[in-house]
């Protein structure tokens, strides 16, 4: 049987170790840390009882990829994921709000209804989303979304509140530094990628059980050998680059670099040279008398200089953890204890809130890529048998939880070619 040995099981570590298991390898997986799931895990601390995770995170429903590795280790989405149709409206009620109907009656239904936007503001984004759709959700690639809205004359009100914490969500890069090329192809399969894709999936479990445990469960019971706890070194990869072993690594990109300085030194370079947003989420409990929660699961905050979160999540609604709330803030720049005291003053000011105790602040530095314009992201091919996936490599997806699914399914048709070819 042929040998795969897979570096990291994170998302795409994952997803790339069962669709080669699929596929007729024998997988070895190995994994620094004793959990899986990578960025996009469950943590030691539990809130009432359930792990917190480390960072809230979403999906869409154009995650079709990820929702079907959901299925193929027997998991069922419509379970573990609260279904909301794509609602971005704040406490006060503005915002847009897209009904439960087919596309794009939906989003012309939503922006009628949108409450606090002017009639030009609508017709703005009209004209704006008619005009990329007409030019397929193509643009020139040297923009940033901030130019697209300025090209397409997208109204500042429309602008602020819709498209810039829809573009911090999807790229975590702020928009005047965001690519227009891959913001619109998360629009493109959000809005014409058909019934529920622009729908937001919130966990109603933890990470964990969203999808690695049930990974790793899949994986032992089809034959791979797992291996937690367990980093490996430059040398192993050069010991079975001699070999002519296949390696993939599903590290990220500044592991995946210091293990192939010595094999792949101008690859590596490309991974050392890419740089990255964090995103810090404020875990707080709301203590109120008479707090039934919020009004919906997901409410968008009004965010600016000092009031740096984008959306809070009622983690009750969600997981019943009782009083407990999410605040994220993506593109986060500001150190961790100022945040949290300008976070934990907006909650309480925008929701109406008294009692708010500040549970947790989790902020990962290196989340995601900056996905900038004509950014140079690593092939999937580092040198003979030395493969990579991630949500780094290249590809149409920015840094997400879908594109690290993809690269790992991706890499692995490809090298099952070379393998067979
Ligand atoms: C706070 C936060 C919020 C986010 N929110 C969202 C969201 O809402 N929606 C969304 O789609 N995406 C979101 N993301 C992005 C998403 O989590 C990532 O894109 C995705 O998890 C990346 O997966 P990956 O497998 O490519 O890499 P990683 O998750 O980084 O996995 C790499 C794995 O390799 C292991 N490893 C490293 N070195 C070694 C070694 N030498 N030996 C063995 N193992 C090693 C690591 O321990 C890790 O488990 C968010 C990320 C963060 C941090």
């Amino acid at each position: 049987m042929k040998q795969l040995t897979i570096v990291g099981a994170g998302w795409a570590g994952l997803a790339a170790a069962v669709k080669a298991t699929q596929a007729g390898w024998h997988v070895q997986l190995f994994e620094a840390a004793n959990t899986p799931g990578g960025r996009a895990r469950s943590l030691q601390q539990n809130f009432a009882g359930k792990p917190l995770d480390n960072g809230q995170h979403i999906l869409i429903g154009a995650y079709r990829d990820t929702l079907n590795l959901m299925r193929t280790v027997g998991l069922h989405p419509d379970e573990l994921l609260h279904r909301l149709p794509l609602d971005l409206k704040y406490a006060d009620g503005q915002g847009l709000s897209l009904p439960d109907w087919p596309a794009p009656l939906n989003l012309l239904e939503g922006i009628r209804s949108a409450q606090g936007w002017s009639l030009k503001d609508k017709f703005s984004l009209i004209r704006a989303a008619w005009g990329w759709q007409r030019a397929k959700f193509e643009c020139d690639h040297a923009w940033t979304v901030a130019q697209l809205c300025q090209t397409s004359e997208v109204s500042p009100r429309v602008t602020s509140q819709l498209i810039e914490p829809l573009c911090l969500s999807a790229l975590n890069t702020p928009m005047h530094e965001a690519s227009a090329k891959v913001f619109l192809r998360v629009l493109r399969d959000a809005l014409v990628g058909g019934a529920g894709s622009s729908d937001l999936l919130a966990p109603r479990v933890d990470l964990g059980a969203l999808l690695p445990d049930a990974c790793l469960q899949w994986l032992s019971t089809h034959g791979a050998e797992i291996h937690l706890g367990h980093r490996v070194s430059a040398l192993q990869i050069e010991e079975l680059e001699r070999n002519a072993s296949p390696v993939l690594l599903a590290c990220p990109p500044w592991e995946a670099a210091r293990l192939t300085a010595n094999i792949a030194p101008q690859w590596a370079d490309q991974c050392t040279a890419l740089t990255h947003t964090a995103i810090a989420t404020v875990y707080l409990q709301c203590k109120d008398a008479g707090f039934t929660g919020l009004s919906q699961p997901m409410v968008a905050l009004h965010s600016g200089p000092t009031a740096p979160a984008q959306f809070v999540f009622d983690k009750d609604a969600l997981s019943a953890q009782k009083g407990l709330l999410a605040a994220v803030v993506s593109a986060c720049a500001t150190a961790r204890d100022e945040l949290t005291a300008q976070v934990h003053a907006q909650v309480i000011e925008q929701l109406g809130l008294s009692n708010l105790e500040i549970v947790q602040t989790i902020v990962e530095k290196r989340a995601t890529l900056a996905c900038t314009p004509m950014l140079d992201r690593p092939s999937p091919s580092v040198a003979v048998d030395i493969w990579a996936c991630g949500d780094y490599i290249c590809g149409p997806y920015p840094s997400t939880l879908e594109g690290a699914v993809r690269s790992g399914q991706q890499v692995v048709a490809q090298l099952s070619q070379v393998a067979h070819g």
